[in-house]
């Protein structure tokens, strides 16, 4: 998978050089590539921003640099094929699983990260009319961020996990968190017995049939404690009886 990633503060996104997703980088798995926004901008002082039209605090970014900069990446692909845009702002549709399982599908995928107040409206007309990119544009959460940096390096993690060959063991990635709605089950390793605490019995028994179904109750109750929201759903409001809550 390609992925470009436009900022202007491209050392953020050094993180990406470390761990699974540095690792895939170096094994040729995501095609990484950080550009500067401002090397796009041709003023002395490098400007990317400008006060708002209609007045109010804090600054826009231009779209001359954002469109410069965005039909840089199209251009450096092959011609039959343009990334997905994905611009992060608080504003977007919610980032989730499935949304990172649709992204990971993707061949291509372009980040514009949004500093300020955010980028002028014009950008994402241009990138869908003229440039021809579907835009999607994704929250991390109701929170806001200074930057969209933040956002893309968990995207990216997200994302990038989940393409063949990033981990290596790709069964541990089916029984996660959030893959069918429901959360991991508490989880153990050695020793058996630790600062008083015991490992559940059950998981020390041998019985797979008893295991998976002590780990079924446990998801049922954390995700009932922890986010009963989830819960209702991707399982509806009937009949799940909450045994215990963690
Ligand atoms: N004025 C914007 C608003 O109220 O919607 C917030 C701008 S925020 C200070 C600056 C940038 O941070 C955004 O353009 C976006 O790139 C990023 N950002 C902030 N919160 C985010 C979130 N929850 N998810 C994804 N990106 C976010």
């Amino acid at each position: 998978m390609r992925i470009d990633v436009v900022s202007i503060f491209p050392d953020y996104l050094a993180a990406l050089d470390l761990s699974l997703i540095g690792k895939a980088r170096q094994d040729g798995l995501l095609d990484v590539r950080v550009h500067d926004l401002r090397d796009h901008t041709h003023d002395r002082h490098r400007t990317v921003d400008d006060t708002p039209y209609g007045g109010g605090a804090g600054m826009v970014m231009k779209p001359q640099p954002w469109a410069e900069a965005l039909g840089h990446v199209v251009a450096q692909g092959d011609p039959s094929t343009k990334p997905r845009l994905v611009v992060p702002g608080p504003g977007g549709q919610p980032f989730t699983q499935a949304l990172a399982r649709e992204l990971a599908r993707e061949p291509w995928l372009a980040f514009a990260c949004g500093r300020y107040e955010g980028i002028d409206e014009r950008v994402y007309e241009h990138a869908r009319e003229d440039l021809g990119l579907e835009v999607s544009v994704v929250s991390l959460g109701d929170y806001v961020l200074n930057g969209g940096e933040v956002a893309v390096l968990a995207i990216v993690e997200a994302v990038g996990r989940l393409v063949p060959g990033v981990i290596g063991n790709a069964e541990s990635l089916v029984e996660e968190s959030h893959e069918d709605g429901l959360l991991e089950y508490p989880i153990y390793t050695k020793p058996r017995t630790w600062n008083g605490r015991d490992v559940p019995e059950v998981l020390l028994s041998g019985n797979h049939g008893a295991i998976a179904a002590w780990r079924h109750e446990q998801r049922l109750a954390r995700t009932a404690a922890r986010r009963p929201d989830l819960l209702h759903a991707s399982h509806g409001d009937g009949d799940i009886e909450i045994t215990a809550a963690t």
